[in-house]
């Protein structure tokens, strides 16, 4: 049977990096039927918003959805799709893999990181407000139901995906209340795991040296809201940047998958942009649907064409565009080499 999906082609390069994205998916041996909706700034003079009540019907409806990106509004009143979806659709992981390709420039070669960031709290829960005329306070929210959930979903996906460790990555040392309680909520789940998979934990300023000097050490990292962004980005600069980042907002009842760049509104249809990180996420959700020899096939197909160099484009310094560059992975899953 095939999966539906609602496919939200985005601003920007994302109708284009959605098409290639589409046309890599479809050749997996999966079967998929697409439920396009448009969301965005293409969007919002007839809805009056970015997000429109049904696009968020039909990723409850389907419980899944590829996304490209989103240009946010600049201005008042404007929230920001991906905060909106988050939110509204109980999204509570960010999960972004960064590993070591061949082919690609970077200064290290055995990086297979998988960082996992808390969602929904800490100083992201938006809850600050000024004191008098000269200060502001903004306020960090940890929970034990939040970092337990998150806990067990960085043990679960490195049980399901064969990974060894997790790093718990906080700053008890000085914020001895809500990341002391972080980690406390860690050390509780990884107990339930204990024999199966190590767990360890790291000091978040060390953790940033460590991936810096030895980033082959590490595995699975959690972190709390904050810091897993900071720390997934510098996570993606290790193995290649914006163009190969791919990544998952997971809750209990839907999964939205994308890139991690934005909408890079000067290459929009200019068949230009690198479609590997949105193919990529596409590979994250084949995992998620229960289909991980598919996911093999893609990201190693993936692989393969940029280890080759012939068929990538320019930001990977190959000669080709969009299209042409998911259409040499979709050669090479049919066995085909790129550039014959
Ligand atoms: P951006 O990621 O869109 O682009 C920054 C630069 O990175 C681009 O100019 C380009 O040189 C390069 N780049 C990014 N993606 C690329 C790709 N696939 N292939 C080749 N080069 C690529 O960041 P920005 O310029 O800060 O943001 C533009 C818009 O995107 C903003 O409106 C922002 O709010 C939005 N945005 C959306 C998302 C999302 O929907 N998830 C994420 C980040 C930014």
């Amino acid at each position: 049977m095939a999966h539906r999906v609602t496919l939200i082609p985005g601003d920007g390069i994302g109708p284009e990096l959605a098409e290639a994205s589409r046309r890599v998916l479809d050749a997996s041996g999966i079967a998929f039927e697409w439920e396009v909706q448009d969301a965005g700034e293409r969007v919002m003079a007839e809805y009056g918003t970015p997000l429109p009540e049904h696009v968020l019907e039909s990723i409850k409806r389907n419980k899944v959805a590829l996304k490209g990106p989103i240009t946010t509004p600049v201005g008042e009143g404007f929230r920001s799709v991906n905060v909106a979806l988050r939110q509204s659709l109980g999204l509570y992981a960010n999960l972004r893999p960064a590993r070591s390709m061949k082919g690609l420039e970077t200064r290290y070669e055995d990086v297979d990181l998988v960082i996992v960031r808390e969602n929904t709290e800490d100083l992201y829960a938006g809850i600050e407000h000024r004191v008098g005329r000269d200060a502001a306070e903004s306020i960090k929210i940890i929970t034990r139901e939040a970092s337990e959930r998150i806990a067990r979903f960085a043990f679960e996906y490195a049980v399901a995906n064969g990974r060894h460790k997790v790093t718990a990555v906080h700053k008890a040392n000085i914020m001895k209340l809500s990341d002391g309680l972080f980690l406390e909520s860690c050390r509780t789940v990884a107990a339930d795991y204990d024999g199966r998979i190590e767990f360890e934990d790291r000091i978040v300023d060390n953790m940033c040296m460590q991936l810096v000097q030895k980033p082959e050490l590490y595995d699975v990292l959690v972190l709390p809201n904050l810091y897993g962004d900071i720390v997934s980005d510098l996570a993606a600069g290790l193995v290649g940047g914006l163009g190969v980042a791919p990544g998952a907002n997971i809750g209990a009842e839907a999964a939205v998958f994308e890139a991690v760049h934005g909408s890079a509104p000067k290459y929009a249809g200019l068949d230009k942009a690198n479609p590997t990180a949105l193919i990529l996420s596409g590979a994250l959700m084949l995992r998620h649907l229960g289909h991980p020899d598919a996911a093999d096939r893609v990201e190693t197909a993936v692989r393969e064409v940029i280890a080759e160099g012939k068929a990538t484009t320019y930001d990977l310094g190959g000669p080709a565009g969009t299209m042409a560059f998911a259409d040499a992975i979709v050669g090479r899953m049919a066995g085909v080499s790129a550039g014959r």
